[in-house]
């Protein structure tokens, strides 16, 4: 049966969705767009793939300080109008947390809604986003199937040792492991790698997923083998406004020293710290990368630093490297960010091309370059309407 799949990705103050074709759910979407400055004033704006802007409607005007069930709810008239006659076959989710047991793409049934819930304290700032979707359309559309895409399942595919923090046993067998995120934006590489390097695909390669939030994944046959983010998404690179990897001893410190408290450190570490907190001017790449600020070349040049050193943390689970990607939003468009992070890497022989690199080119690497370094687009959405169709059949 033909129709659209609409896929949600319900952030901590945005919706994203896209309207797939059913038949063609690997692509472009029919219709993009989002709902942004949840918790304030929300905005609505939405696209189709040729780049039209589609007219609100009531979604012009949406009330301040509304919540994401609320706003979910409103928006889907609107997209029912967009279906016109073709019908809604599942929505899928972007879901942050699947903890040890999701491993793939999950059908939603209310036993699923309760385990997704008991995963909330290993993802506090995002998991309840998600839930409030999937509440939204089982409230509006109770008869369409949801299917929860996990942002850890990818990863699920790495050895034990590279899961495991060096803490004490019980903490581990009670859950207190390396989880890792991004893995919908790493599938869907993994699942193009194919078209750009052949039957070295299944080679040493490392996406560097860069783009508010970062990180970075060293995979092999295609499948995680090893990432930077942890038990949170709070580890690893440093990020637009998140630390990355920090001393825990930072911690103890802001608690014993300075009097914090847990949710004053979070909202130091989640919102105050990374690009941001370094520049004192913005969390936004592009804006600082247009300031003559010397706190914001600090801030991108301590990114790159850092960015590099993950990597090479990353070499040894793999062996070496074949192949480079940079995906997202900086990975994708940010000519400055890719050239200063091969720059650290030349001691293993990464080289780039500086006009295919200020070009954007997909193909970057200098002849010369002991690995091939890529930019690719990534397409997470696409994953998510791969996985509705997978399911669907
Ligand atoms: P994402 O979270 O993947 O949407 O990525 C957002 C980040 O990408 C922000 O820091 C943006 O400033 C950055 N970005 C987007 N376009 C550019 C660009 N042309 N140059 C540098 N950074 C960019």
């Amino acid at each position: 049966m033909s129709g659209v799949f609409l896929t949600l990705n319900a952030g901590s103050s945005s919706v994203k969705f896209a309207i797939f074709d059913s038949n063609d759910p690997s692509t472009t979407p029919q219709i993009r767009g989002k709902i942004a400055g949840i918790g304030g004033t929300p905005v609505f704006s939405a696209r189709k793939s040729n780049g039209v802007a589609l007219d609100a409607g009531a979604l012009s005007s949406l009330d301040v300080l509304s919540d994401h069930e609320t706003l979910i709810g409103q928006l889907l008239p609107w997209l029912a109008a967009q279906y016109g006659k073709q019908p809604l076959l599942a929505v899928g989710h972007r879901v942050v947390h699947g903890g040890q047991n999701f491993t793939a793409p999950t059908l939603i049934s209310p036993i699923v809604l309760q385990q997704l819930e008991a995963l909330v304290p290993l993802a506090p700032l995002h998991q309840p986003h998600n839930i409030a979707a999937i509440r939204a359309i089982a409230k509006g559309q109770p008869d369409i199937p949801q299917i929860a895409c996990f942002d850890t399942s990818f990863h699920r595919s790495q050895d034990r040792l590279a899961q495991l923090f060096a803490l004490p046993r019980a903490l581990t067998d009670e859950g207190v492991i390396r989880y890792g995120f991004h893995g919908l934006s790493y599938d869907y590489i993994a699942s193009v790698l194919p078209e750009y390097l052949g039957e070295h695909a299944s080679g040493r390669v490392i996406v560097a997923h860069l783009g508010n939030g970062s990180s970075m994944c060293a995979m092999k046959d295609r499948q995680s083998v090893s990432t930077s983010m942890g038990f949170t998404a709070l580890d690893g690179l440093m990020m637009g406004r998140r630390c990355g990897a920090l001393d825990p001893g930072v911690v103890l410190y802001l608690m014993q020293a300075k009097g914090m408290d847990a949710a004053e450190i979070e909202t130091l570490l989640y919102r105050k710290s990374g690009l941001l907190g370094v520049s004192g001017i913005s969390n936004d790449m592009q804006v600082l990368q247009t300031s003559d600020a010397p706190q914001a070349h600090e801030a991108i040049d301590l990114f790159c630093f850092r960015a590099a050193g993950n990597l090479a943390g990353l070499l040894p689970s793999i062996g070496g490297i074949d192949a480079l990607v940079f995906t997202a939003g900086i990975g994708e468009n940010s000519a400055l960010v890719r050239k200063l992070i091969c720059q650290r890497l030349d001691w293993l022989g990464i080289a780039i091309d500086d006009a295919e690199n200020n070009e954007n080119a997909i193909t970057i690497s200098a002849q010369h370059s002991t690995a091939k370094v890529l930019v690719i687009p990534t397409n997470e959405e696409a994953v998510v309407a791969r996985a509705c169709r997978d399911l669907l059949t």
